[in-house]
């Protein structure tokens, strides 16, 4: 197995990186193990028992897939072997973070739909991902044996339901990407495009296989009606047909790259870097892109990804983006069933890990061509809108804690781990409850270190509501004056930041010519001198001495402030500071760090306060289905929490309910939603997004988030900013 690992590595149009996603309970994990079972990598008695991919005990107790882990099976297709790389996503939207970097590292995506619940809100998100990172679909509709024992549909029955669900999922990419759509990126079951059949008792069937094979829908009926499932995994083996879907109509990487580099990275595509991760050149400059880190308890921090260009040989020296120093690649490792392989060279095409790459995190850029541009940074459709304070039980175990949080933080990107300096304490930003909880329990149990966590808080953000008039800001000795003015930023300008669309990695003419497509003048276009969150720097000055070199400090100010807004000290979004003039004293000493950082910051402060400074909550989409004799429980739970319902549909004895709910208010809802419709709804949680906290309780939201900061009662007012 070893030598036709490492031989398959070698031969890119032999490969396949894939991830499957699905919503959760829909059976990805049961598929991932069978397959992994059926191409001998695990044992079969195993498979399905062992929960493979969930190779965490977190995951296993709760019955949901955390990490994303990578995988590699071999499997002979045409009397040809081929190496398929897969790598696990997680199904719950808690950690939509990890769906999105895992996706960056495939080229094929299989979607796997529940036969019976048919596509749910998840599918359509996961779907969403793969489509936004140009990775392509095929879809697996599972659990077909629920639909006829069960629910006892006849054949005829079947084929209208699992051409439902065909239907629906095509119908989402269409209105997600028509073009992509139009391009045959559809799933056809005619084309071999689906497959459909049961994870659980591992068998599966296509439109080829059948042909192949010569069974007929009506026989697999039979067969499965007569509960005879074990005839029909030895005619038709799941791993057999999936795998052959896999192979036959997911690129491989020479096919993929083509089309995924413009999509993931915005350098010249003419460039000789451009043009060898375009061929996935195994000659060319490294161009690796880091998907996951994890420690590993002898070999130290494991960075895995994508190589898209170039090979990885050990002992060579890389940089990583954002970091000035070069570091040596200890081990290089590509996967064998679940386990780590040490291997000489690693070409282009494939999932490689290794260590000994000190600074990278995920995301990074990892290269030997000095200045490369990085790939764009991973987008995540979640914001961390839910907050904890850790502590560490004993306060010997400070130190370690201290340690063990930088971990987890690599570890998981959606994680923001900040340090409160006025109380010392450590603040871990997350997605939801539930993420804050898996990952209090990760540092107590594996980094064994016994915490103590505060109450789950909703993090808000400040932002301003009109324009203002220049402010002028002073430093504390008189001689540097900064003339900002605070504007509210283009929802268009927001999206397009927040999707990862416009950053400062752009180039320069490139970004300035998106930002003027949306609208915004040439001259502030092409004066942004920072990004930060959903907010952006503008300099329109021209020709002030000193100024070049002292900008840098502004954009301190300017930092400080967009990360602690100056009427709760929460993060400010959608802002636009526009610098229109300044006045520099001409002698370095006196216009150091100390002078113009809280110039800068103190006019962008009485700004915002004169621009009606207020408050953005964070919500939740919820989706639910309940039985619509309990609907009437379901449809109260979400009025009751300042929730607005979307959208009702019936389906069957079913309601679908879809619904946005304040963060603020979904604390407990769990249990809530339990006991309101006697255990009997279904629900999902997806982030929606940021509104206006509501005038009328807006007084008092702050004064709960300024009375926890230990702030004074007291509002700040302008003229504390703008000391006379
Ligand atoms: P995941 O959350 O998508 O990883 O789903 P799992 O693989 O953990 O499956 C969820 C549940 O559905 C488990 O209880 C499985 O045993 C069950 N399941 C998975 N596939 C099938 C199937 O084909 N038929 C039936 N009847 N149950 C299945």
């Amino acid at each position: 197995m070893v030598e036709r690992v490492t031989t398959l590595m070698n031969e890119p149009e032999k490969i396949r990186n894939i991830g499957i996603v699905a919503h959760i309970d829909h059976g990805k994990t049961t598929l991932s193990d069978n397959l992994l079972a059926g191409a001998g990598m695990i044992s079969k008695e195993l498979a399905g028992r062992q929960l493979f991919m969930d190779s965490d005990e977190e995951e296993q107790s709760r019955g949901i897939t955390i990490d994303a882990s990578n995988v590699s099976m071999v499997h002979t297709y045409n009397n040809e072997d081929y190496l398929i790389n897969l790598i696990d996503t997680p199904g719950h939207v808690d950690f939509g973070g990890d769906v999105t970097r895992a996706m960056r590292a495939v080229d094929g995506a299989v979607v796997v739909v529940d036969a019976v619940e048919g596509t749910m809100p998840q599918t359509e998100t996961v779907l969403r991902q793969a489509l936004r990172e140009h990775v392509r679909p095929v879809l697996f509709v599972n659990k077909v044996d629920r639909l006829i024992n069960e629910l006892q549909v006849d054949s005829q029955e079947m084929q209208v339901r699992l051409g439902k669900v065909i239907d629906h999922v095509n119908k989402l990419i269409k209105n997600m990407n028509p073009e992509k759509f139009k391009a045959g990126w559809k799933v056809d079951a005619a084309a071999g495009t689906v497959a459909f059949g049961s994870a659980l008792y591992n068998w599966a069937i296509s439109v080829p296989m059948m042909q192949q094979t010569g069974i007929s829908f009506k026989e697999v009926y039979d067969y499965c009606k007569a509960e005879d499932m074990k005839a029909l995994a030895e005619k038709c083996p799941l791993h057999s047909t999936v795998l052959d879907m896999v192979i036959r109509y997911l690129p491989n990487p020479l096919d993929a790259q083509k089309g995924r580099v413009p999509a993931i990275w915005h350098g010249d595509p003419n460039s000789a870097i451009g043009k060898s991760m375009a061929n996935a050149d195994a000659a060319g400059d490294l161009a690796f892109m880091v998907t996951d880190i994890s420690i590993d308890p002898h070999a130290g921090e494991v960075a895995t990804g994508r190589l898209f260009s170039g090979s990885f040989t050990r002992g060579m020296e890389v940089y990583t983006s954002g970091t000035a120093k070069k570091s040596r690649v200890q081990q290089v490792g590509i996967f064998m069933g679940p386990e780590r392989l040490e291997v000489e060279r690693i070409p282009a095409g494939n999932i490689a890990a290794v260590t000994g790459l000190k600074d990278a995190i995920v995301g990074s850029t990892v290269t030997t061509l000095e200045g490369m541009i990085p790939f764009e940074s991973i987008r995540h459709v979640s914001e961390p809108v839910v907050t904890v304070a850790v502590e560490a039980k004993h306060t010997k175990d400070l130190p370690k804690l201290v340690e063990v949080l930088r971990q987890v933080a690599k570890e998981d990107p959606t994680l923001q781990i900040t340090l409160d300096e006025e109380t010392g304490e450590h603040l871990m930003a997350g997605m939801g409850e539930l993420h804050l909880e898996v990952i209090a329990h990760r540092i107590q149990r594996d980094k064994n270190v016994e915490i103590v966590t505060s109450k789950p808080i909703v993090v808000y953000r400040e932002t301003i509501r009109r324009k203002i008039e220049p402010v002028e800001g002073k430093s504390p000795n008189r001689h540097n004056r900064f003339y900002i003015y605070v504007e509210p930023l283009d929802t268009a300008i927001v999206d397009q930041i927040k999707s990862g669309d416009i950053s400062m990695n752009l180039p320069e003419l490139e970004r300035r010519q998106k930002l003027m497509e949306l609208g915004m003048s040439k001259e502030e276009a092409k004066g942004i001198a920072g990004i930060l969150n959903s907010n952006i720097f503008i300099d329109v000055t021209k020709g002030i001495q000193y100024l070049n070199e002292t900008m840098e400090l502004v954009l301190d100010g300017f930092e400080e402030v967009m990360k602690a807004g100056p009427l709760t000290r929460e993060p400010v979004a959608n802002m636009k500071c526009v610098l229109v003039d300044a006045k520099l004293h001409e002698d370095a000493i006196h216009r150091g760090p100390a002078q113009v950082i809280p110039a800068a910051r103190q006019a962008i402060q009485a700004g915002m306060l004169m621009a009606e400074d207020g408050l953005l909550e964070p919500y939740q989409k919820v989706f639910i289905q309940v039985p619509q004799l309990t609907m009437g429980g379901a449809t109260k739970e979400i009025q009751g929490r300042r929730g607005i319902i979307l959208n009702m549909t019936t389906e069957g004895d079913l309601a679908i309910i879809e619904a946005r709910v304040p963060v603020a208010e979904m604390f407990g809802f769990a249990g809530e939603i339990r006991s309101a419709t006697e255990g009997r709804a279904m629900w999902s949680t997806e982030f929606g997004g940021f509104d206006i906290v509501p005038a009328s309780i807006q007084t008092e939201v702050v004064g709960q988030i300024r009375e926890r900061k230990g702030l004074k009662k007291d509002l700040p007012k302008v003229t504390d900013y703008l000391s006379m």
